[in-house]
């Protein structure tokens, strides 16, 4: 069996490591990895690929900025190219970026089948671009990897249930792959001046957030609050730096940092009292750290972690119930289930 895998952002690269690393052990089933090039940064791209062990990308289609309608058209002529010549037996694709979308539409488009990992997940807020990459990219996708069970029951509500399979949260293996050698590797704590148990950590990114500069400042003044008593640490993702330099703003009492590596962001996690975060990543990654989350958004698509009383919408004054273990996101056995089922296709 030959897959073709499209990644192109951070969190893409964390989840595909878990079921790469799988197929590379794996005699009869290979993998061909396409980086689109939409996050290319050093400290968003390449640092993932080495500290979790990714092959490297076959191929790197460059496609970096611009429009979402001209990032996924480019996307799309290059992707085209590569698996017109490469002929997988199927395309996987990860989460709800641009790249996920691009990848969708021309492996269908080719009658190649596709298997989306992440799959059901709703906000039911169209005006979030993922939301949109999410709902094609499911209509689209022959086999369906979701995390939970909600996100089976949306998939039920669009008339989708054929392929679908519940095989739990791959950033929970990525988690436990990471943990140890977060604590073992990482001196970001010495490095940047903080001490267990004794900062927040922070992470905004989302466009939702960034694109109005009334909203964006909203939420600064929110979080300059939130880090009045406490050091709060933040990892200023490329695109909200340029959104900070466009309006001018530093935020008061908030320790700015570059982006940092995935043992890093563990070691980070796991000695924060607290995470505020518009990250889908990083909300579940709280709660796998058993750190108390504020999520910098009006809904999210997790939501178990608010159910269990672990994350609250930062637009709710509290925690909604004493805090419980969230079962749906498995064991760790995640990649192992997807990839089981890949090759039960074969
Ligand atoms: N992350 C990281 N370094 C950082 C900030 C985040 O490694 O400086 C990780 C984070 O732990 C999570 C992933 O990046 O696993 C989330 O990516 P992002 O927030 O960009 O996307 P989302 O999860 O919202 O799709």
């Amino acid at each position: 069996m030959k897959l073709l895998t499209v990644v192109g952002a951070r969190p893409q690269f964390i989840k595909v490591a878990t079921v790469s690393r799988i197929i590379a052990q794996t005699p009869g089933i290979s993998e061909k990895i396409i980086h689109t090039g939409q996050h290319f940064d050093a400290n968003m791209s390449s640092i993932f690929f080495s500290e979790l062990g990714i092959p490297e990308p076959t191929h790197n289609l460059e496609v970096m900025g611009g429009s979402h309608g001209a990032m996924t058209g480019r996307m799309m002529e290059k992707l085209e190219t590569v698996m017109l010549a490469e002929k997988p037996d199927g395309v996987l694709i990860y989460g709800d970026t641009n790249s996920t979308l691009a990848g969708a539409l021309v492996a269908v488009k080719l009658h190649i089948p596709l298997f989306h990992v992440e799959a059901g997940l709703r906000s039911f807020n169209r005006a979030m671009p993922e939301e949109i990459n999410r709902i094609v990219s499911d209509q689209l996708s022959e086999q369906l990897f979701c995390p939970t069970r909600l996100s089976i029951s949306n998939l039920q509500k669009e008339g989708i249930t054929k392929g679908v399979h519940h095989v739990g949260d791959v950033m929970y293996d990525a988690t436990l792959f990471a943990s140890e050698s977060a604590r073992a590797q990482s001196d970001i704590l010495d490095q940047i001046g903080v001490e267990d148990g004794d900062y927040l950590l922070c992470t905004l990114h989302r466009a939702e957030n960034t694109d109005d500069e009334q909203r964006f400042r909203k939420v600064i003044t929110f979080l300059e609050e939130a880090a009045t008593d406490r050091v709060m640490v933040f990892p200023v993702h490329p695109r909200t730096k340029q959104v900070m330099q466009k309006y001018g703003i530093t935020p008061k009492g908030i320790k700015l940092i570059d982006p940092v590596g995935y043992f890093d962001i563990h070691r980070l996690l796991a000695g924060t009292v607290g995470v505020y975060t518009d990250s889908g990543g990083l909300q579940k990654e709280a709660y796998f750290h058993k750190a108390p989350c504020v999520t910098l958004r009006d809904e999210t698509e997790w939501v178990e972690t608010i159910e269990s009383g672990w994350n609250r919408l930062w637009t709710s004054e509290d925690y909604r119930t004493s805090r419980l273990n969230i079962t749906d996101y498995g064991e760790g056995e995640s990649a192992r289930k997807i990839f089981d089922i890949l090759v039960s296709l074969s």
